[in-house]
């Protein structure tokens, strides 16, 4: 595949299209832009700026030009679900989408990010079936990662959230996970010390899936007590800048094995690249020239 645009770009290649606001700061393009290039897929994938008064427009027109699909990023995750033909059981249950694929004419809504997750936790080795999760969050990432682990089988899941605005949609993500896939879950309030000691204690995964740790919170740890970490405890982090959060680092201190948020984001844009494509992204070439 050649690399100059005007020769990699013809009358023939297909458009994969990623719709968010903002959405210049995304790394997808490049990500998405490297595997086609390498696998020798005749398809580009082109960011666009797409504010909520013209999601609903771009949706259609991306439908009309016969857009192989595309992600869908903040704000319109939500929003975007009434706007397609069928949406996938994990979609459903988290009320979000952030892959659609056309499939027959028909706009088919996706949600990789959980998926990503748990590849990701499986790449270092880890299990989601039969095991027990502390999950800190009650936004969008921690509704995509508890309702993936409930779908592959996790013996638990005990939510944490502090009681901002967030801890409503934990009590939504709690029901519907039960009703959905019968998964023991609870949610609990951050501040509770006894039910976090107790939570951790049981569980072989300690999640955070706040945004906590990053950019103007970078200085703290969604943990409010770190003597709860012990060696055999595997913790994960959404975040990704910096490398390695506060918490990652509490962790480290404590003996844990850890991961950060990169593995999700390769992750769950391998398996929206697979709806599109049927084929595998090639990670360790993507991973070698993403830095
Ligand atoms: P969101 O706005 O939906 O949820 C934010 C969450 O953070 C809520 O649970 C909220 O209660 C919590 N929170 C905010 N400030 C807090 C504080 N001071 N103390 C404790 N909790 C606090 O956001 P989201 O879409 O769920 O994203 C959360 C994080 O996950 C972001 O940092 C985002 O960049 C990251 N993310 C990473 C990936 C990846 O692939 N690695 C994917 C999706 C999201």
């Amino acid at each position: 595949m050649p690399d100059e645009i005007h020769e990699r770009i013809t009358g023939r290649t297909e458009l994969i299209a990623l719709i968010a606001d903002p959405i210049r700061h995304s790394r997808s393009p490049r990500m998405h832009n490297l595997a086609l290039a390498h696998l020798g897929i005749d398809a580009a994938y082109l960011a666009f700026e797409v504010d909520e008064d013209g999601l609903a427009a771009a949706v259609a027109g991306l439908a009309a030009l016969g857009a192989r699909g595309f992600n869908v990023s903040m704000p319109h995750e939500m929003s975007i679900v009434p706007l397609l033909d069928e949406i996938s059981d994990a979609a459903r249950l988290i009320g979000a989408c952030n892959t659609v694929v056309r499939v027959g004419g028909r706009l088919r809504g996706e949600n990789t990010d959980g998926v990503g997750y748990v590849a990701a936790l499986r790449e270092r080795g880890v299990e989601v079936a039969g095991a027990t999760l502390t999950l800190l969050g009650a936004g969008g990432a921690a509704t995509a990662i508890a309702v993936q682990c409930a779908l592959d089988g996790a013996r638990a899941i005990r939510l944490f959230n502090r009681r901002d605005r967030f801890f409503a949609h934990g009590e939504q993500i709690v029901a519907t996970v039960r009703e959905g896939t019968g998964t023991d879950i609870t949610l609990h309030d951050l501040e509770d010390l006894p039910a976090l000691r107790a939570a951790v204690a049981e569980s072989h995964v300690l999640a955070n899936a706040t945004e906590v740790g990053m950019g103007a919170l970078a200085h703290l740890s969604p943990l409010p007590d770190p003597a709860v970490l012990r060696p055999d405890l595997f913790v994960s982090d959404v975040v990704y800048a910096p490398e390695r959060s506060l918490l990652l680092r509490h962790a480290e201190a404590a003996g844990c094995r850890v991961m950060n948020g990169l593995g999700m984001m390769f992750h769950q844009g391998a398996a929206s690249f697979r709806l599109w494509t049927g084929q595998e992204m090639p990670l360790d070439v993507v991973r070698a020239h993403m830095d």
